[in-house]
């Protein structure tokens, strides 16, 4: 296996867990060395700090184990086996629930690789050229573990792995095909459709908050915005909502929100979905119209030289909701972009607040469920942060 060194002290980080090797830490890399490949990273003195996957950019190794040790043969087996164990610890694997991340990155060992499962079907998604030439072996490794029941594997990498690389992926079945796409969450039941929609399908990462949205629902007034596949909304309905309202700008969306209320609630009157643009949707709508708001949009700052728009972003939002929203509402507010900290994007709401003059008070205070684990070691891996508000 070909070797990296480090410049002197840059070794500190990996030697506390942290899985990136950035390239300006490195002293020397041999010329030949691919993309994607396994390389071994050494310290200025000499010492082996681990293996990893090989990358051009400004992360230029993504570690998979640290230490002096060889990966062993069936290194994924031992990965996914692990990852599935704890959502199984988690109680996520049941009759009433078959969706759940099995594999988020970092937060599981394996940066670079994401793995969402609806019901017997995987999707798996590469980041990095070392888990794309590694999909073949992760596809079977998955339909190994006995218990996870896995009979498909579709692999959807179009559009996360690093364009330069050049790696062409297809996205397609690696393993089986599936006829049906339904998956349960939590006792309700969504059209999951990984050929075509954003992400992986779904957005599982919100399943706990839109647990937490359906107890607040009860004859309330619901706002559903950016609501892509109708999560929040299918929530509200069974928490007894009198009416509920879904906005997103993609006719596509709008009508995979419409086919999961259908699935659950045929025929029920008390929903509508709108496909508009968010933002004129709000400055529309009459004053005190809704008393439960949610507010989900896509990243505003995908990237660190994106964050001054972005929190603008979030403060404007934000702050139409506080000028419309009835008194005793309840907002649940979030935002997905990993470059803005909850300290920041609190801010923005708290001056988006004091901006609308309204009495504000927070409830509660979200984050990322469990099966989208951050490694203590790497921070980075923490994105998702929501605020319950009562406004006054
Ligand atoms: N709340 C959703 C996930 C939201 S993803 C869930 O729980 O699953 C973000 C959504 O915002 C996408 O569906 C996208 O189509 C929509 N979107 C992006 N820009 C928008 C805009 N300006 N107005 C309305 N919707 C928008």
């Amino acid at each position: 296996m070909k070797t990296i060194k480090l410049k002197p002290k840059k070794e500190e980080s990996i030697l506390r867990h942290h899985p990136w090797v950035f390239s300006g830490a490195i002293a020397t890399l041999p010329n030949d060395l691919e993309e994607g490949e396994l390389v071994k990273v050494l310290s200025a003195d000499g010492r082996t700090l681990g293996i990893g996957h090989f990358q051009i950019g400004s992360i230029a190794v993504r570690l998979l184990q640290f230490g002096d040790k060889d990966l062993p043969e069936d290194f994924f087996r031992q990965r996914l086996d692990a990852a599935f164990r704890l959502r199984q610890a988690l109680g996520l694997i049941r009759p009433d629930n078959n969706c759940y991340r099995l594999v988020h990155g970092e937060g599981d060992f394996l940066p670079g690789l994401v793995i969402d499962i609806y019901g017997d079907t995987a999707v798996l998604q590469a980041h990095s050229p070392g888990m794309h030439y590694e999909r073949m072996r992760i596809a079977r490794a998955l339909t190994e573990i006995p218990e996870a029941r896995i009979r498909n594997v579709y692999y959807k990498s179009e559009t996360t792995l690093p364009y330069k690389a050049r790696l062409d992926p297809q996205n397609d079945y690696l393993i089986g095909k599936f006829d049906g796409n339904i998956a349960i969450e939590n006792g309700l039941k969504f059209n999951i459709d990984w050929l075509k929609g954003q992400k992986t399908g779904f957005f599982v990462d919100q399943r706990e908050n839109r647990a937490l949205l359906e107890k607040f629902a009860h004859g309330r007034n619901v706002l559903n915005m950016f609501c892509y596949t109708g999560g929040f909304s299918v929530y509200a309905m069974r928490g007894g909502a009198a009416q509920v309202d879904s906005v997103d700008s993609s006719a596509k969306a709008a009508a995979l929100t419409d086919a999961n209320i259908e699935l659950n609630f045929p025929g029920n009157p008390r929903h509508k979905t709108h496909a508009v643009d968010a933002f004129k949707f709000l400055a529309e709508m009459e004053k005190d119209k809704y008393d439960l708001i949610i507010l989900d949009p896509p990243a505003f700052a995908k990237h660190r030289s994106a964050l001054k728009n972005g929190l603008i972003g979030y403060r404007k939002l934000n702050a139409k909701a506080f000028e419309k929203i009835k008194s005793g509402g309840i907002l649940f507010t979030f935002s997905c972009s990993q470059v803005v900290t909850r300290e920041m994007f609190r801010l923005a709401v708290f001056t988006a607040a004091s901006q609308s003059g309204r009495k504000v008070r927070i409830l509660h205070q979200l984050t990322q469920p469990a099966d989208h684990p951050v490694d203590i070691s790497h921070p980075e891996g923490e994105y998702l942060k929501g605020l319950v508000l009562y406004v006054e």
